[in-house]
């Protein structure tokens, strides 16, 4: 909680803002201190292993979820139980915090600039602006100089109809806005489909987005951390794995060449600089059979695909961000050992919780040179499809680990 020492240091290094609305202004970058809280808008899994790893620190958590006794509300000093978009419960959260953070991207607008101006966001409101329009976040990645897939918006059925004429069968129809995990998107394969996808999707009464399918070969991710102070890391490309639009497995390194590692890398850290992030950007790529990288969407925080780097790295992407979003120096993101991170979905919790009371863990280690670090998020509901935690399997050969989820009944569906 705030208290009477103030533990935050204003250091009097002041940042340009390169942008064209604000060229002249200067925003303070402020140096938060152990000691300090950290408040988290919204109290899911990743609010609840950012806290982890800021308590280890010496930082204290405050935050701010709508459902009681949330995953973040377990390990946090205190937990504000009400809607995200409540002003008054957002003062309070400021009122708390040295600092605030948020987990996901879609925060209120209001909210956002209410705590710009009565709390310390260094992460700022105009990274959220960008990243919550599928429109505005592909143009400032083209901004950048990153390629994204061809795409055009759309804000009528003749709109459809001529741009996919122009971007050819199949593409995607998506909004604009709110889609997570393939949800608000609908993949056009004919003609005849136009009309239904288009009815479909406008019903959000959101603008929408036509993107070419993109017939890639792999789909890898790489989160970027940039402080205030513009220093900048990029940790090793994940290569990832879907299963019904769900991100399954995070493999690293991704079984891809050293000149497209190079090159994914590059281009988060281009992204990174442009945007001028403050924390971490994940940034999703599709990797295509002749070697071109795309951008297909970036997320203002850290992201399932980094999970692996709590064990696999010699930083964490959450405590790279708790770093960066308090102006310490970043630290190292090389990787300690090859890694598999294996999802742990409402249906995979019963068969994951046998396994471990028959002492699967210990085997594991034993016949296979493998060792399973389960993380479990204290949800609730082990609803089917929910992501209730994770598993990063520490190993010295990643097809070793692929194959012993391939043949195991934890993930049999
Ligand atoms: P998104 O919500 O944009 O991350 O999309 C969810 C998933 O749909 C991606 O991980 C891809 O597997 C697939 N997808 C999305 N956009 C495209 C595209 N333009 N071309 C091919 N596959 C896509």
């Amino acid at each position: 909680m705030r208290t009477g020492r103030q533990k935050t240091v204003e250091n009097m290094n002041l940042e340009k803002r390169n942008d064209s609305k604000s060229h002249l202004a200067v925003k303070p970058v402020r140096r938060i201190l152990t000691g300090s809280t950290i408040g988290v808008l919204g109290g899911g899994q990743l609010g609840r292993m950012l806290a982890l790893a800021g308590r280890a620190m010496g930082y204290r958590f405050v935050t701010l979820d709508p459902t009681p006794d949330a995953p973040c509300g377990q390990v946090a000093d205190r937990q504000i139980t009400a809607r995200y978009d409540d002003r008054d419960a957002a003062r309070e959260l400021a009122r708390l915090s040295d600092v605030i953070t948020y987990e996901f991207e879609n925060v209120d607008a209001g909210v956002a600039a209410m705590l710009m101006e009565e709390s310390y966001v260094p992460q700022g409101s105009e990274l959220l602006y960008t990243t919550q329009h599928r429109l505005r976040e592909k143009r400032a990645v083209e901004a950048a100089g990153v390629p994204v897939a061809p795409y055009a918006p759309i804000t009528s059925l003749d709109d459809l109809e001529r741009e996919a004429a122009r971007l050819g069968l199949p593409c995607v129809l998506k909004t604009a806005t709110g889609g997570y995990d393939g949800k608000g998107q609908y993949v056009i394969r004919e003609r005849s489909q136009l009309a239904e996808a288009y009815e479909t999707l406008s019903k959000a009464g959101c603008e929408l987005v036509l993107e070419q399918f993109i017939r890639f070969d792999k789909e890898i991710s790489v989160i970027a951390a940039r402080s205030p102070s513009g220093e900048i890391v990029t940790f090793p490309p994940a290569e990832n794995i879907h299963v019904n639009n769900i991100l399954h497995l995070s493999i690293v390194p991704a079984r891809i060449s050293r000149e497209i590692v190079e090159q994914a890398r590059r281009m988060a850290l281009n992204i990174a600089e442009s945007l001028k992030v403050v924390g971490l950007i994940a940034v999703e790529m599709f990797l295509t059979a002749d070697g071109k990288l795309y951008v297909n969407e970036l997320a203002p925080r850290p992201h399932n695909s980094g999970h692996y780097t709590m064990e696999a790295c010699r930083t964490s992407q959450f405590e790279q961000h708790v770093r960066a979003i308090c102006d310490l120096p970043l630290t190292s993101t090389e990787l300690l050992t090859p890694v598999v991170m294996v999802n742990v979905l409402g249906e995979h919790l019963p068969p994951l919780l046998d396994w471990i009371a028959a002492g699967g863990e210990a085997e594991l280690d034993r016949t296979h040179g493998i060792t399973a670090k389960v993380h479990l998020y204290g949800k609730a509901e082990a609803k089917k499809g929910r992501k209730l935690g994770h598993v990063n399997l520490l190993t010295d050969d990643v097809e070793r680990a692929l194959a012993w989820v391939e043949q195991s009944p934890i993930w049999r569906r």
